[in-house]
């Protein structure tokens, strides 16, 4: 054997086969080794024992591949807070489909990378194919039939739905408004791209008010104007009404685009479908599969209604996209991304609904908003315990009667450092809930009632 043997050619899958058995009895000793969703003791304890066991992180003289495999993947397994584990439900963070896990492996082995054709002839066409057919769930039945972008996530989705409305308007400066709901990565992306502040409206009942955003494009001074909505609030998962702000949109010639990084995947759904009503009258949406998707990170799209609009994001750089390779038909992929450099995370994404089909996803999506409106139920008939609103999507935000904000902090933090539960937070309504996103779709509601006991257990400490 070479002593640094390759992943991809005729041999990399026969010397693939004993690391990746390193690496699943590692990843199997690591969590066994962990007692709970994630590590006790905080990041003082995880600290010390990730620079204890790695030691020196460039050593001299390596310690082979096998050894540095067992160590570090265990390392990383044992310190991990693991979205499988039902206590495990902070953040929009999905413990991932083995099926897209195990595809996720093959893009690391054969490493197309899709910034040019000659890095990724089949690559780069089941690229088109998926994404078209993700662009035509969000915008139904259009000509020219809409494009989507494979993204980072929802943050490079924004960025480039601001970017692609900004140059869309261009040379009059673009203005933003967007509710006091929406996710900071819009308010960042506005400034990255140098656009005006942008304007806020205030979300008092946690979705965008049709009435508010009309009477705030009435007050603005210019008519150049993008609204962004979110499909899934990241604190409390509510949907903004859309076909309303599609009308309130199109009556002021305002430009709109959604972010449905969360709530996106609802059109998987036979049964929820509906609640994305409006979401095709956007320009620009953001999805990220790889929140109610159980893709590995990263898995964004942002679906383009006019793929005209892409060609602005076209560059040319002589040694990807020269002109005679262009007209000898090699695809020009410049402009299907600002980055160069493009893992293929189409692939997971390609597998993944293969495997499931529509329907498959959409059963699990399905499965995880009815556990959250399960444990809702349960909250709300708790003796001990307060529901902030029943739920749209997956997530749950409760807390305890009659503590104090600071209180619920604290317990919040116990059961984090003790590595009891990693649940999340949202100050709603002028008051800290606890939030519980709810993601696992093996997730049982036993499991959930034992988190409240884990709370409650809690309350006095
Ligand atoms: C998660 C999220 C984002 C950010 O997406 P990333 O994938 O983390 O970049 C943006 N908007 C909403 C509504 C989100 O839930």
């Amino acid at each position: 054997m070479p002593t640094a043997p390759l992943a991809s050619g005729p041999t990399g899958p026969t010397h693939l086969r004993p690391l990746l058995d390193t690496v699943l009895t590692a990843l199997h000793e690591g969590t066994a080794a962990r007692p709970g969703p994630l590590p006790a003791g905080g990041p003082t304890a995880v600290t010390d024992h990730v620079r204890r066991t790695l030691g020196d992180p460039l050593p001299e003289h390596g310690t082979g591949d096998e050894e540095a495999l067992a160590t570090v993947v265990r390392l990383l397994a044992e310190g991990a807070a693991d979205p499988a584990d039902p206590l495990c439900a902070a953040h929009l963070h999905c413990p991932p489909l083995a099926v897209a896990t195990a595809a996720d492996l093959a893009a690391s082995a054969l490493n197309p990378s899709m910034d040019s054709w000659d890095q990724a002839p089949a690559a780069s066409t089941l690229e088109t194919l998926v994404t078209d057919a993700l662009a035509d769930l969000v915008h139904p039945g259009l000509r020219p039939t809409a494009t989507a972008l494979v993204t980072t996530g929802a943050t490079e989705s924004n960025h480039l739905a601001l970017l692609l409305a900004r140059e869309h308007h261009a040379p009059a400066p673009l203005q933003l408004v967007t509710g006091d709901n929406a996710h900071h990565s819009l308010q960042r992306a506005a400034w990255l791209l140098g656009m005006p502040e942008p304007v806020t409206v205030p979300t008092p009942t946690g979705t965008l008010d049709p009435a508010a955003l009309n009477e705030t494009l009435v007050e603005l001074s210019t008519d150049t104007v993008l609204v962004a909505a979110t499909a899934g609030t990241t604190d409390a998962g509510h949907i903004d009404p859309l076909p309303a702000l599609a009308d309130v949109c199109e009556h002021h010639g305002a430009r709109l685009h959604v972010d449905a990084a969360y709530g996106g995947t609802l059109l998987f759904s036979d049964r929820r479908r509906h609640l994305l009503q409006g979401l095709d009258r956007a320009q620009t949406v953001s999805l990220d599969l790889h929140k109610l998707g159980w893709q590995p990170v990263a898995a964004g799209l942002l679906s383009v209604r006019d793929p005209r609009e892409t060609r602005t994001l076209a560059h040319h750089a002589d040694y990807l996209n020269a002109d005679d390779d262009t007209r000898a038909g090699l695809p020009d992929l410049l402009d299907r991304s600002l980055r160069t450099t493009r893992r293929p995370d189409i692939l997971k994404i390609a597998t993944t609904l293969r495997a499931l089909g529509r329907t498959g996803i959409g059963e699990l999506v399905d499965q995880v908003c009815d556990l959250a409106s399960e444990f809702a139920r349960t909250v709300d008939s708790h003796p001990r315990f307060e529901l902030y609103a029943r739920p749209t999507l997956s997530t749950v935000l409760f807390r305890p009667h009659h503590l104090s904000d600071p209180h619920i902090a604290k317990i919040r933090l116990n059961l984090l450092t003790g590595g009891h539960a990693v649940l999340g937070r949202a100050h709603l309504g002028g008051r800290l809930w606890l939030k519980a996103t709810l993601l696992n779709p093996h997730t049982r509601p036993g499991d959930l009632a034992g988190l409240l006991k884990l709370v409650e257990g809690h309350t006095s400490r």
